[in-house]
């Protein structure tokens, strides 16, 4: 991998990482341990009848499968940001030969080659 490509690479990482971090912001709070776990808030109940408390477990119940998939791809860039520490990025997990370019410019965090992943 070229280094020049790889920095690219690393910043738009960081950069997704930071947008992704964000959305887990709005609605769960950071876990202190284990590292890079979050929860979703459950909500306190305000409502003054049954039928807005309904709503409010309604919210969190669909909020669940939106943080475990914000959460999965923080940390699969996490693990790209590592690789590229460890100086292997853009190497495929399945077959080891580089991975096409364009196909990380499109998923950073990917983690197999073209051929592999379908
Ligand atoms: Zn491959």
């Amino acid at each position: 991998m070229e280094k020049n490509f790889v920095e690219k690479m690393k910043m738009q990482l960081e950069e997704e990482k930071k947008v992704l971090e964000k959305g887990l912001q709005g609605f769960a709070e950071k876990n202190k341990l284990p590292k890079g776990d979050w929860d979703t808030h459950f909500p306190s109940f305000h409502g003054s009848n049954l039928e807005e408390e309904a709503d409010e477990v309604e919210e969190y119940g669909n909020l669940l499968p939106v943080e475990r998939t914000l959460e999965t791809r923080v940390a699969e860039i996490n693990l790209a940001l590592e690789k590229i520490k460890e100086g292997k990025y853009g190497l495929c997990e399945k077959c080891g030969r580089e991975i096409e370019p364009d196909r990380l410019e499109t998923i950073p965090e990917t983690r197999v080659c073209h051929q592999c992943a379908v």
